[in-house]
C-alpha cells in the first residue's frame, strides 16, 4: 500500500466534514447510497451491449455491531485504481476553490446547502466514521482496489484481493455515530431518502437461534418504485423533496412545485418536473452547473444530464424524464442526437409555461417570488424561443417607475394602466433602480405619469434589442433616440424646439465643438421639464450600462457617442447662451459646458470622467457665487 497525501481541497473539505458543519448526519447514508445507486446505472447501462455483465442488482447496507462499522457495497461499476485516486483523493470538479473561499466567507450557516451543490457526497462518510476502507473492482481490471483513510492528510492506496466486481465501502464508525449499527434507524433513513432508489438495498438481520447459531434474514428495505410513475396523489411531500435532493444533489434547496407530465401520442413519455424553490449557488457559473434532466428509457437509467430536453431559459428545471419509444441499445451519444428529444423538450416547454400561467393567475404571490429568483433566466427566451415569445411575454414581470420597489407586474397590467394617449411601452435600462430613477430622462414621462419599466439587468437589454413588440405596441428607451408625443402635445413641443434651435443656435454650435469627442449631437427635447440637460443614445446605440458590462468583461469596445438634450425652458441654457462668444467669459462657459456635461453623467449614474477636476470647478463658481461675482 502507498501513501498519498490529498489535494489541499479535499483536506480543507475534509476538515469541514469531520468538524461537521452538518446537523444531520444521517444523510451519509443518502449520499453513499447514491453512488452506489450511480454505480449500478452505470454497470447496467454497459450491460445493455454487453449481456455477459448483467447481474442481479443490488446494494447491501450490512452493519457489525461486534466491530463497530458499517458496510455498504453495490455491485455497480467499480472503480479502476487511476479512477479511485482521480475520484476520491482528488476533487475534479472545477469551482471547488471559489467554493470554499465563497463558504469561508459564509461561514457555517450557508454551508450545508453549498456542500450539497457541490456534491462532494463520498466525503460525508467522515462525518460518522473516523476511517473509511473502499474495496473496489471494475471488470476488466486484474484485481481490486483498496484504499484507506482517517479523512485527515493522506489516504493509503493499494491492490487487494476482491473476486466480485462493485464497490464496498466500510466505515469505523466514531464513538457517537453507533446508532448507525441499529437496523431500524438505518430503515428509517434508507426509507426517507432513498425509497424511490429502483434497486433493492437490502439490510440483513441477524438473529442469534437457541443453539447460538445465527440465522440472517435479507430484508428489501425500499419500495423500488419509481417515483414519476406513481400517481401524484399518493406521493407524500417528503418523498418529493427527497427525490429532489437525490437529482439535483442540493442537500437543503427545497422545490417549490412537483409537475407530472404524461405524454401520449407522437412520442409516449413520463416525467416529472422541479422547479425549485431558489436559485442555487451556482446557476451562474456554468461549469459547475447540471444541464438538462435525467433520462430514463423503460425505466433504464441513460444519463442524469440530459441537455437536449430543456431549452437554456429553462436551465433551472430539474427532473427525470422516461421515454417509452426511445431505442435502448445505442451509445448515450448517439441517443441524444435522436430527433425526439427535441419532440419531448417540446411538450415540456409547452407544459411548463402552462404550470407557470397558472401559478400567476392563482398564487400571483409564490410566482412573484419565483419570478425573482428566476425571471432573469426565463426571460432569455423571450429573445431566444420565437415560437413561444408571446407566452413568456404574458409571464415576465417587472418593477416599474409608478410602482413601490420590490413590487412586480406584468405586461398585461402595464397595459392596462397605459394613459389614454400613451403609444408606447416605455423602458430604462441601468444598474440599480435608485440610479435609473434619477434619470433625468425619465422627467417627461412622470410628468405626464406614463409608468416606465425598469430593466435592471444586461439580459433586458439584450431581450429588447429585437424590435420587440407587446400587444402591438413597440418597447421604447426612455434613454434613446428622439421622443415621440402624439397629437396637440407633439405640436407644441415641436414649436418649441424650433424656437430653442434658432434661439441658442450660438450655444449648440458652441457645445458640439467644446465635446467634439464624445458627443455624435447636441439638440433640444421635450424629454426634460426639470434638469437642464441629459445624455441619451442614437436608437441603434447600447447603453452606457452596457458599455461598462462589456468594458468589465474585458471586451474592447468603440467609444459610443452619445448625444446631449438641452431642456429648452431652463433658464441655465439661457443662461449659458447670454456667455457665448464674449472673449472675457470664455474660461467660464468652459467651465460650466463641462459641469454640464458632469451632471447628465451623474443623474444618469454613470461615473464622470474627471471626479477632481469636478470638484475643482464646482468649488470655483462656489468660491465666486459667495464673493458675488
Ligand atoms: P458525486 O457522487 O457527487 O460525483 P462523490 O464524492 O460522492 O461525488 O463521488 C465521487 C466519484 O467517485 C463519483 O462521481 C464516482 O465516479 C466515484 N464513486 C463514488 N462512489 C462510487 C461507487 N460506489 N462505485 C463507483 N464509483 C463511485
Amino acid at each position: 500500500m502507498g501513501e498519498r497525501k490529498f489535494k489541499t481541497e479535499v483536506k480543507q473539505l475534509l476538515d469541514l466534514m469531520i468538524n461537521s458543519l452538518y446537523s444531520n448526519k444521517d444523510i451519509f447514508l443518502r449520499e453513499l447510497v447514491a453512488n452506489a445507486a450511480d454505480a449500478i446505472d452505470k454497470a447496467r447501462f454497459g450491460s445493455l451491449t454487453d449481456p455477459a455483465q448483467v447481474r442481479k442488482w443490488e446494494i447491501r447496507v450490512i452493519p457489525d455491531k461486534t466491530g463497530k462499522t458499517l458496510v455498504i457495497s453495490d455491485n455497480g461499476i467499480g472503480m479502476s485504481e487511476a479512477e479511485v485516486i482521480e475520484n476520491i483523493g482528488t476533487i475534479a470538479k472545477s469551482g471547488t476553490k471559489a467554493f470554499l473561499a465563497a463558504l469561508e466567507e459564509k461561514k457555517e450557516s450557508a454551508a450545508p446547502e453549498m456542500i450539497g451543490q457541490f456534491g462532494v457526497g463520498f466525503y460525508s462518510a467522515f462525518m460518522v466514521a473516523d476511517k473509511v476502507e473502499l474495496e473496489t473492482r471494475k471488470a476488466g481490471e486484474e484485481s481490486g482496489v483498496r484504499w484507506i483513510s482517517d479523512g485527515k492528510d493522506s489516504y493509503e492506496i493499494g491492490k487487494c484481493d476482491r473476486a466480485e466486481i462493485g464497490t464496498s465501502v466500510r466505515l469505523f464508525l466514531k464513538g457517537d455515530a453507533e446508532t448507525y449499527l441499529e437496523n431500524w434507524k438505518l430503515s428509517d433513513i434508507i426509507r426517507k431518502y432513498s425509497d424511490f432508489i429502483e434497486y433493492p438495498i437490502i439490510l440483513p438481520s441477524v438473529k442469534v437461534n437457541d443453539d447460538k447459531t445465527e440465522t440472517v434474514t435479507d430484508t428489501v428495505v425500499n419500495s423500488q418504485k419509481a417515483i414519476w410513475l406513481r400517481k401524484s396523489s399518493e406521493i407524500t411531500e417528503e418523498e418529493y423533496q427527497s427525490f429532489y435532493s437525490h437529482l439535483s444533489k442540493m442537500n437543503a434547496g427545497k422545490y417549490l412545485k412537483a409537475i407530472h407530465l404524461s405524454a401520449e401520442g407522437v412520442t409516449e413519455f413520463k416525467a416529472l418536473l422541479f422547479l425549485p424553490e431558489s436559485v442555487p449557488f451556482n446557476i451562474f457559473m456554468p461549469e459547475l452547473q447540471k444541464k438538462g434532466l435525467a433520462l430514463y428509457v423503460k425505466r433504464v437509467f441513460i444519463t442524469d444530464e440530459c441537455a437536449e430536453l430543456v431549452p437554456d431559459y429553462l436551465r433551472f428545471l430539474r427532473g427525470v424524464v422516461d421515454s417509452s419509444d426511445l431505442p435502448l441499445n445505442v451509445s448515450r451519444e448517439i441517443l441524444q442526437q435522436n430527433p425526439l428529444l427535441g419532440k419531448i423538450q417540446k411538450a415540456i416547454v409547452t407544459k411548463i409555461l402552462a404550470e407557470l400561467k397558472k401559478m400567476q393567475e392563482n398564487e400571483p404571490e409564490a410566482y412573484a417570488k419565483f419570478f425573482k429568483e428566476f425571471g432573469k433566466i426565463l426571460k432569455e427566451g423571450m429573445h431566444t424561443d420565437v415560437g413561444n415569445q408571446e407566452k413568456l411575454q404574458h409571464l415576465a414581470m417587472y418593477e416599474t417607475l409608478n410602482n413601490e420597489p420590490g413590487k412586480l407586474i406584468s405586461l398585461d397590467d402595464y397595459v392596462k394602466a397605459m394613459k389614454p394617449d400613451q403609444k408606447d411601452i416605455y423602458f430604462i435600462t441601468g444598474d440599480s433602480r435608485k440610479n435609473v430613477e434619477s434619470n433625468p430622462a425619465l422627467e417627461l414621462c412622470r410628468s405626464k405619469g406614463y409608468d416606465v419599466l425598469l430593466m435592471i439587468d444586461p439580459i433586458e437589454e439584450w431581450v429588447m434589442n429585437s424590435n420587440f413588440q407587446f400587444d402591438k405596441k413597440l418597447f421604447k428607451s426612455v434613454a434613446k433616440g428622439e421622443l415621440e408625443l402624439d397629437g396637440a402635445d407633439k405640436e407644441a413641443a415641436e414649436k418649441k424646439i424650433e424656437e430653442a434651435k434658432g434661439k441658442y443656435q450660438a450655444l449648440t454650435d458652441y457645445l458640439v465643438k467644446h465635446f467634439d469627442a464624445k458627443l455624435s449631437e447636441v439638440r433640444f427635447t421635450a424629454r426634460l421639464t426639470k434638469s437642464p440637460a441629459c445624455l441619451v443614445g442614437t436608437d441603434s446605440s447600447i447603453s452606457p450600462y452596457m458599455e461598462k458590462l462589456f468594458k468589465a468583461m474585458n471586451q474592447s469596445f468603440p467609444q459610443t457617442k452619445r448625444v446631449l438634450e438641452l431642456n429648452c425652458d431652463h433658464p441655465l441654457i439661457a443662461a449659458m447662451a447670454q456667455l457665448v462668444g464674449k472673449e472675457e467669459s470664455a474660461g467660464r462657459l468652459d467651465k460650466f459646458a463641462d459641469l454640464l456635461m458632469d451632471q447628465a453623467l451623474l443623474s444618469e449614474g454613470s461615473a464622470i470622467d474627471d471626479p477632481s477636476a469636478f470638484t475643482a470647478r464646482v468649488t470655483d463658481l462656489m468660491t465666486e457665487a459667495l464673493a458675488g461675482k
